[in-house]
């Protein structure tokens, strides 16, 4: 199949003709293209944005806003299937995860729709102030134009934070997409205009970082960008709109730990373990691919999660029955199984995986893989692998586990297990990250701030924080009585 790129009201090729080739992980076949954007293309998405801001977008009440926003959960609901299966073919993903993405999708442009109706009540809030001879108000705008740069990992889900966010602030976007996982975004592109969304309040352009990412961050039209992605390319984003003065959004990369006491139950403490690497392949920015175990129960919990491991189905997501699928690309595959080999060359033990699961030969598949004997001066503990590869660690006291665990330069998210509730709310407390789970691990509340602290990143997505980032306060503040003076020189 043929995608194009929503420009305006237009779907285009890239000025240059040149496409970039969808290719589905599990098979390694190309099942389409999508246009190779550039700086051209980028420019015309920035200017239609700028446009449709000024021309009314940028005006409209949320009451407005959110009827079209709720449109847009509609649309998705009503091509859930065809959107999961694109998202199975371009990501990778088990096909009911890839179900549960389109359905949190939806419920979050409906998040976003109630949020935008409130906007327009909350306007006018008055500030407490000792003069009474004043009063002080706040008023909220939309910050303008917004660029988006979206990684591969969960592709409708991390456009649909951005989108439904900027859309309830009153802002429009140009989103460029993850080159690997552009699909579902150009979808949403129709979606929106069958919603009634005017053309060029939402604009796709698909293409790499260099060609198409960095014109977006410099573009003059872009007022502010929204990035995820990892934490390399984010501090270059950083560089690049600090040279205008743009405002910025970063969710960055992670190296998060789960916390594991020795009063947990052990079937349930191994499964939130297991699920907080390997789900959708361990690629997730929270997953918490570091594994400290209280070392009074360590061999009776590794066993447990050794079986969990070997019990996960890899393959094609697209079939029945599969719980974890590839990985994005061969450039991801070798830098995991890069991981797995140093891992066994600094000295860890590989307690399972390590390897390609048995009868699958193509695709880029690895084995849900653990790492026992670890230490905190070894690669596999301390870099953000993106893979299911976990590392673990023992501990005996409670600030040796929260030591080594916010012993990174990443802040972005940790779990804890104890049945011990103040100790869990102890521990959480102490953690050095944007978000923190006690007793289960990678849920996301959609009404509750998502984001790093260190080098995970700097602002937030999702709820009212999520809203917040696409809007400008303004103060207004008023001399209540016309007869008197300011009384300053005379
Ligand atoms: P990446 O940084 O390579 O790419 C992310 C996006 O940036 C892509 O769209 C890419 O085309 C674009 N890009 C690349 N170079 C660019 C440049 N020079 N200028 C402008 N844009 C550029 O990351 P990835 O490999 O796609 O995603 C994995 C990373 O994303 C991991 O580090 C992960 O932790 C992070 N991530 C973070 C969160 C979060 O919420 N904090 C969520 C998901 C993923």
């Amino acid at each position: 199949m043929q995608w194009k790129m929503l420009i305006g009201a237009d779907w285009v090729d890239a000025k240059s003709k040149e496409t970039i080739d969808c290719v589905n992980p599990a098979t390694e076949e190309v099942f389409g293209q999508v246009p190779a954007g550039g700086k051209e293309d980028v420019a015309k998405a920035a200017a239609a944005a700028r446009e449709a801001f000024e021309n009314g977008w940028g005006r409209t009440t949320g009451t407005e806003r959110g009827r079209l926003l709720r449109g847009i959960a509609e649309g998705i609901r009503a091509r859930k299937a065809e959107l999961a299966k694109y998202e199975t073919m371009d990501a990778g993903k088990p096909g009911p995860e890839s179900d549960f993405a389109m359905d949190t999708a939806a419920q979050i442009y409906d998040m976003y729709a109630g949020l935008a109706e409130k906007l327009d009540v909350r306007g006018q809030q008055e500030v407490e102030q000792p003069n009474e001879g004043l009063r002080t108000t706040v008023e909220y705008s939309p910050v303008g134009v917004v660029g988006m740069i979206t990684p591969w990992n969960f592709p409708i889900g991390q456009v649909t934070w951005k989108v439904g966010a900027a859309l309830a602030a009153g802002c429009t976007c140009v989103v460029k997409p993850s080159e690997f996982t552009s699909v579902t975004a150009l979808e949403l592109g129709r979606i929106a205009l069958d919603a009634g969304l005017p053309p060029g309040v939402l604009n796709i352009v698909t293409g790499t970082g260099p060609e198409a990412g960095e014109p977006l961050v410099l573009d003059p039209n872009i007022d502010k960008i929204s990035f995820t992605g990892s934490t390399r390319t984010g501090s270059r984003i950083m560089e690049m709109a600090a040279r205008d003065l743009k405002r910025v959004g970063l969710e960055l990369g992670g190296k998060s730990s789960i916390i594991v006491f020795d009063d947990v139950n052990i079937d349930h403490a191994a499964e939130w373990a297991a699920f907080g690497v390997f789900i959708n392949q361990g690629q997730v920015c929270s997953a918490t691919s570091r594994l400290l175990l209280h070392e009074n129960r360590a061999d009776e919990f590794l066993a447990r999660l050794k079986s969990i491991a070997e019990g996960i189905t890899v393959g094609d997501g697209a079939m029945d029955g599969v719980n974890m699928g590839p990985l994005i690309n061969k450039a991801q595959y070798e830098k995991v199984t890069g991981y797995i080999e140093t891992g066994k060359k600094q000295g860890a033990t590989l307690l399972t995986g390590g390897g390609r699961p048995k009868g699958l030969n193509t695709g880029y598949f690895v084995e849900p893989t653990i790492f026992t004997d670890v230490r905190p001066d070894m690669t596999i503990w301390n870099e953000e692998i993106f893979g299911p590869v976990l590392s673990v660690m023992t501990f005996r006291e409670e600030d040796e586990a929260l030591n080594l665990a916010n012993d990174t330069p990443y802040g972005l998210a940790g779990a804890v297990m104890s049945a011990d509730k103040e100790r869990a709310e102890r521990v959480a407390g102490k953690m050095e990250a944007g978000v923190v789970w006690q007793n289960c691990n990678q849920l996301v509340v959609a009404q509750a701030p998502w984001g790093g602290i260190k080098k995970s990143g700097m602002g937030r997505e999702l709820g009212e924080w999520g809203l917040e980032e696409f809007l400008e306060t303004r103060q207004k503040t008023r001399w209540l009585d016309d007869s008197a003076r300011l009384g300053w020189y005379f």
